[in-house]
């Protein structure tokens, strides 16, 4: 096992480093990288989604492309258009909702991120759950002058996104509400939402992933949990595999981290990433590595929440 700490150019869930561990298998190498504040039980399926990385390697992909949007955070509107600009990418993701910022700000920077893309490309919004029921389906309204192709998590929960999804014309997605297998299901049932955010590590692996993706029958856009280039090859097999994939990816996450432990990292080339797995290489690993204990340590706690065989080897 390697561990890596890697600097964040963007904080990011008030995060100002990204931590993580990579496992080699036979089949390759995988990474186990659960947020500090996950727990053994939890952290289970990301090491899953690691062994299957390592151990079994992932389905064959059916195309050698996948779109990514560039996700743009909340910025004044000119950077938002020149971010949009230099991305190459045919979608965006625009931030709104930010604390300290007003709907002023939120109409500004979609303007500015629609006159950039122009009128074929594709604008969504992010709200990461910060509106009610009534401020949602007013913003909506607002910001569809400048055609969204859908608007991710408007609200947290999912009583709340299906009434809002009641109220607008606007397609809803559903991201921090699906965290665990069953919980696109859930989505499903509740009619909360007409897509999901769906990422490999929480669900414990690509093939996982497309169980679940079939088993909830709506559209699924794939997105990263802010991984090195190690990490994203999963989530880019998993948009290689999936039998439709109607929406750009959040998969062009890289650019959030100060360094990467490949040095063929898996960045979008006008606007898609290409389908392949990057091996680690000796002297970028060398530059971000730390100890190992603690990432040790929680392997094994979550090993023990894990049936078959062990990802790592523990010391008794
Ligand atoms: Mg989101």
């Amino acid at each position: 096992m390697r561990v890596y700490s890697i600097p964040m150019r963007t904080r990011f869930r008030g995060l100002t480093r990204r931590e993580g561990a990579l496992v080699q298998g036979p089949a390759g190498w995988g990474e186990f990288s659960p947020f500090a504040e996950y727990g053994p039980a939890e952290s289970a399926r990301w090491l899953a989604a690691a062994r299957e990385a390592a151990y079994d390697g992932w389905p064959a992909p059916l195309r050698d492309r996948v779109p990514v949007n560039v996700t743009i955070p909340a910025v004044a509107p000119d950077r938002a258009h020149a971010m949009v600009r230099e991305s190459g990418c045919r979608t965006a993701k625009v931030k709104v909702a930010e604390r300290g910022q007003s709907d002023a700000d939120d109409m500004a920077r979609v303007e500015a991120v629609r006159d950039a893309i122009g009128p074929g490309g594709r604008v969504r919004v992010d709200v990461n759950g910060g509106w009610d029921v009534d401020r949602a389906a007013r913003m909506i309204r607002a910001l569809d002058r400048w055609e969204l192709e859908y608007v991710e998590q408007p609200c947290a929960t999912l009583d709340e996104l299906g009434l809002v999804r009641r109220r607008v014309d606007v397609p809803i997605a559903a991201d921090e509400s699906i965290r665990r297998a069953e919980d696109p299901l859930k989505v499903r049932a509740a009619g909360a939402a007409d897509i999901a955010v769906l990422k490999v590590q929480p669900l414990g692996g690509v093939r996982n992933a497309l169980r679940v993706a079939e088993a909830c029958g709506l559209p699924v856009v794939v997105s990263s949990a802010v991984e090195t280039s190690v990490g994203l090859a999963a989530g880019v097999a998993l948009a290689a595999a999936l039998p439709d994939l109607p929406y750009a990816c959040g998969l062009a996450t890289l650019s959030l981290l100060d360094g990467d432990v490949v040095h063929d990292p898996l960045r979008p080339v006008a606007g898609e990433i290409h389908v392949r797995r990057p091996v680690p290489d000796e002297a970028a690993l060398r530059r971000h590595e730390i100890a190992p204990d603690g990432w040790r340590r929680r392997a094994a706690l979550a090993q023990e929440h894990l049936d078959g065989p062990a990802v790592i080897e523990v010391a008794r």
